[in-house]
């Protein structure tokens, strides 16, 4: 009798999702910054702490990323902080979960759901902080 319990489907990623996390963009932390988040996934062991910079006239100008994470939630964190930089902070409260899944380009076992969506989740904590101190 064979055993197929080596060959698990969560071991297969896009060479993109591996090429983010070994080489993640926009990592480290902001000298300046107007927002910040940390998300954390204790079914998973991820922490992912989130900064943006955001001019006052609502442009995400710089952002960057910190902690620690899987292949999957260092390389979604990569992913969208690229994205969303340089973006108006409008268009980033739009952005969905699905959106979070577009941008790695690969099919996430749900049970990593919470390691695609650790950043997403931190950057959504981070600008929904402030709505109450926009500027005018
Ligand atoms: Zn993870």
């Amino acid at each position: 009798m064979y055993k197929y319990t080596d060959m698990k489907q969560d071991d297969i990623y896009q060479e993109e999702i591996i090429e983010h996390y070994k080489h993640p963009r926009n990592r480290g932390v902001l000298s300046r910054y107007t927002h910040v988040a940390e998300g954390n996934n204790a079914t998973c062991g991820d922490t992912i702490k989130l900064f943006l910079n955001v001019s006052d006239g609502g442009m995400v100008e710089n952002v960057s990323f910190d902690g620690d994470g899987c292949a999957i939630a260092t390389a979604a964190a990569s992913l969208l902080t690229e994205y969303i930089r340089g973006k108006n902070i409008h268009e980033v409260r739009s952005i969905s979960p699905g959106d979070m899944y577009t941008l790695l380009g690969v099919a996430i076992n749900p049970a990593r759901s919470n390691c695609a969506l650790l950043a997403y989740r931190a950057l959504m904590n981070a600008i929904i902080e402030t709505k109450t101190s926009t500027k005018k």
